[in-house]
């Protein structure tokens, strides 16, 4: 191992932790011009996770509704406070760092909430806390898949990681889920043959309804309904989950409901990104709003959907 720092520290970085590797590892892979773009050859672990969603955006034009916009906001925000706390975490590292399954020969790339030790942590805002695993199971396999897909191109392959859910609205809810990976081959198998199968559908070699509808589908939102062909079928169903083990956490949900009681909800979080930059991210919020208002002005117009 530490031949491998010493290699990577005469690119120029000095490596403190393994938050400090995979930044290195990035710059590295940047300097040989493998600069990542989401192309139908390279991924995004989100899109892959929604890969109808995916295809009707880039095939049709498929875009975020306002409605849908506003939900993505507020989950944002509610995400960074839970961020935060976790920051407080004496165990927590990793806020955002990428991961790349170039390394694992994995054609995708993903950006983590953080890790605890070495387990990988993803926050969800949502409206109600899913009462078992086998409602996530059910109503959110792409949140499922997308923890195992960033399993499978870690480079530790962590085997428990979390999950932890907290409602939009006040008193936001918090509910932990616990997530064992039974079967470490299965996994980069199926995130693999994700791959292969969204990379024909993109290069027209399958049928559009491959993946099913959307896993996001409201018809009354999407602004592309009359072009839709696929609205009739079924969704894709959690293809992971005979792989894992799920179940309730509590002791993880204690651990974060603590922090929230010692650290408080009420302040707004700001990236050492926000700070070094403040006019742009001053700037961003008003173009958000902005743009908001405009959807909202269109939508009242019966201009978009
Ligand atoms: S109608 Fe549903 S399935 Fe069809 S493109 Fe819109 S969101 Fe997707």
């Amino acid at each position: 191992m530490e031949n491998v720092v010493d290699f990577i520290n005469s690119f120029n970085p000095k490596i403190l932790s393994r938050g400090d590797l995979s930044g290195a590892l990035e710059l590295i892979h940047s300097k040989e011009e493998l600069v990542f773009h989401p192309t139908k050859n390279y991924f995004n672990i989100t899109d892959l996770c929604l890969p109808a969603d995916f295809f009707m955006g880039l095939k049709f034009g498929k875009t975020k509704s306002v409605w849908l916009k506003g939900i993505l906001n507020q989950g944002n925000k509610i995400h960074r406070i839970v961020q935060s706390w976790l920051k407080q975490h004496e165990s927590y590292f990793g806020m955002e760092d990428t991961l790349d399954g170039y390394f694992k020969g994995i054609s995708a790339r993903g950006r983590t909430d953080g890790k605890i030790l070495n387990s990988i942590v993803e926050i969800k805002s949502i409206k109600e806390l899913p009462e078992s695993s086998e409602y996530l199971i059910e109503n959110y396999p792409q949140y499922l898949e997308q923890l195992a897909f960033y399993s499978a191109i870690d480079p530790m392959t962590p085997k428990e990681n979390y999950l932890v859910f907290i409602t939009r609205d006040y008193p936001y809810k918090i509910k932990s889920f616990k997530m064992i990976i039974k079967n470490p081959e299965k996994i980069p198998a199926v995130l693999k043959r994700r791959i292969y199968l969204l990379r024909n559908l993109l290069e027209e070699k399958e049928n559009s309804d491959l993946f099913g509808k959307c896993r996001y589908c409201n018809e009354n939102y999407c602004n592309i309904k009359e072009l839709c062909q696929i609205s009739e079928s079924d969704p894709l169903g959690c293809e992971i989950k005979d792989s894992i083990e799920l179940t309730e956490n509590e002791e993880f949900s204690n651990e974060i409901k603590n922090l929230r009681e010692k650290y408080g909800e009420n302040f707004e979080f700001y990236t050492p990104y926000n700070i070094l930059h403040p006019r742009k991210f001053c700037l961003k919020q008003t173009i958000n709003k902005e743009e908001n208002f405009q959807d909202l002005l269109a939508t009242k117009k019966g201009i978009s959907q």
